[in-house]
């Protein structure tokens, strides 16, 4: 059983580092998203930005993924491949990024709607997204992994909406995916312990429909089982004594978001 690595200041604080360049990414990606934009030309322009910054992106090559961004539509729960697919308004777009900066991880992921959407769906990345602060604010010393869960997957299913089980939240910092797993759906007060130094991504993956999923021949995009579009919000959190860390921020891409409406 491969063990939780913890995380001294300094190492908190490169973390940091790696995830506000990744933030700023999806910052720039907020820019130029919209109807008519190709999804391949914003993996270019993350990995461009990147590197462009000094970073690298930590997904392209991870365990063969071809691509720096995982950009998966509407139906597409995760793991999308970035193509000559052209947005358009009423899509959802969801955007996972890793970011390797002075060797040290970040990841976190945001969904942009695009022009108009179904009230429905909106109502679909709204919950997600406070499913997110939910887990975030669990994330403090002396509680558990199934505090987080729970926290999560109660807000979900009290909006009639279904929790992806098959993928995980993660450890992270200096590697993409390390111990512990961080489950969207738990019990209260089980699991591992939450202590000071640990990093971790937690990543709801919430479904308008079903919570089932399919994983497609090309080995890597998860699908709704329904049809039905799913939403999918990430930050990398550092985990503290009274109240979490939250190590990226959604703070650029809302500016601009701000901006453009
Ligand atoms: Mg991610
Ligand atoms: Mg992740």
């Amino acid at each position: 059983m491969p063990k939780i690595y913890y995380k001294s200041e300094e190492e908190i604080e490169l973390i940091r580092h790696s995830s506000q360049l990744l933030a700023k990414t999806l910052g720039e990606i907020a820019q130029v998203i919209g109807p008519g934009v190709k999804t391949i030309e914003l993996d270019t322009l993350a990995r461009t930005y990147i590197r462009d910054n000094g970073g690298e992106p930590a997904f392209l090559n991870y365990s063969g993924f071809p691509y720096s961004l995982c950009i998966s539509l509407n139906d597409q729960v995760v793991h999308g491949f970035p193509s000559t697919y052209e947005i358009k308004e009423g899509d959802i777009v969801s955007i996972d990024c890793g970011v390797i900066l002075n060797k040290f991880v970040g990841d976190s992921a945001y969904t942009f709607a695009i022009g108009e959407i179904n009230p429905d769906t909106r109502k679909l990345l709204d919950v997600t997204k406070e499913c997110l602060n939910l887990g975030v604010e669990k994330a403090v010393a002396g509680m558990r992994i199934g505090d987080v869960g729970y926290a999560v997957q109660e807000h979900a299913e009290k909006n009639g909406f279904g929790v992806v089980k098959e993928l995980v939240g993660h450890g992270v910092g200096f590697k993409l995916h390390e111990k512990p797993e961080v489950p969207n759906y738990g019990k209260r007060g089980s699991g591992a312990k939450l202590e000071e130094g640990m990093v971790i991504a937690i990543e709801p993956m919430i479904n308008a429909g079903k919570a089932g999923v399919k994983f497609w021949k090309d080995g890597w995009t998860v699908s709704t089982v329904d049809g039905k579009p799913s939403a999918h919000y990430e930050h990398t959190v550092a985990v503290r004594k009274g109240k979490a860390d939250v190590l990226s921020t959604f703070q650029y891409v809302e500016e601009v978001l701000e901006q453009k409406r």
